[in-house]
């Protein structure tokens, strides 16, 4: 008689062995590309010198990355900012887009309207959220929305995409919140 028992399915654990860990961390930035380093964080990502200290690798990235990068979102931003060699968050339209309050209302109705009707049309909830905060909260969430929207031409719930760290600094040192607290990822709405 045999001493070694039989193993069924005997390739599958074997296979287990190299599948992937279940908890990934996932450093993926959507806006550039590319796989970002874990250290990328403590280290100091700005050469603009405009960025504010990000809580998150993703979010740490300089308007001088985005010049550097070749994905379509780089792209699109170098478009946008056509071939300044300044910082984007001092460009001029991104600065009407903070400054102009009157435009942000307009831009406020427009995006609401249009929010209602994806949920319409995706039968999903609708939450509005420009109305859960302090204004300042609701100009910061619209300067994301309409900066992304102008910048990507792109105005969905889906995927998110970040923005330049240096242009959620001057969206939040111009709208700032009370609590000083900051939803995180807030700031990218885009879809393929
Ligand atoms: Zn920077
Ligand atoms: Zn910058």
């Amino acid at each position: 008689m045999s001493t070694n028992p039989i193993i069924p399915y005997a390739f599958h654990p074997k296979k287990k062995q190299n599948a992937k860990p279940t908890v990934v961390i996932n450093n993926f930035c959507e806006l550039l590309g590319l796989e970002l380093p874990e250290t990328r964080v403590s280290v100091s990502y700005c050469r603009c010198k405009h960025c504010p200290d990000m809580p998150t690798v993703k979010e740490s990235v300089c308007c001088i990355d985005v010049q550097e990068a070749t994905s379509k979102w780089a792209k699109n931003w170098k478009k946008f900012v056509d071939e300044t060699d300044k910082c984007y968050s001092s460009h001029h339209v991104f600065q009407k887009i903070i400054n102009d309050e009157l435009d942000l209302d307009h831009f406020i109705q427009i995006d609401r309207m249009h929010l209602k009707q994806i949920a319409n049309l995706t039968r999903s909830v609708y939450v509005d959220e420009y109305i859960a905060a302090e204004k300042n909260d609701m100009y910061r969430f619209a300067c994301y929305r309409k900066t992304t929207y102008l910048v990507h031409d792109i105005m969905g719930i889906g995927k998110r995409v970040q923005l330049p760290a240096c242009i959620v600094g001057a969206i939040r040192n111009k709208y700032p919140s009370k609590s000083e607290t900051y939803k995180g990822y807030e700031e990218f709405f885009g879809e393929d």
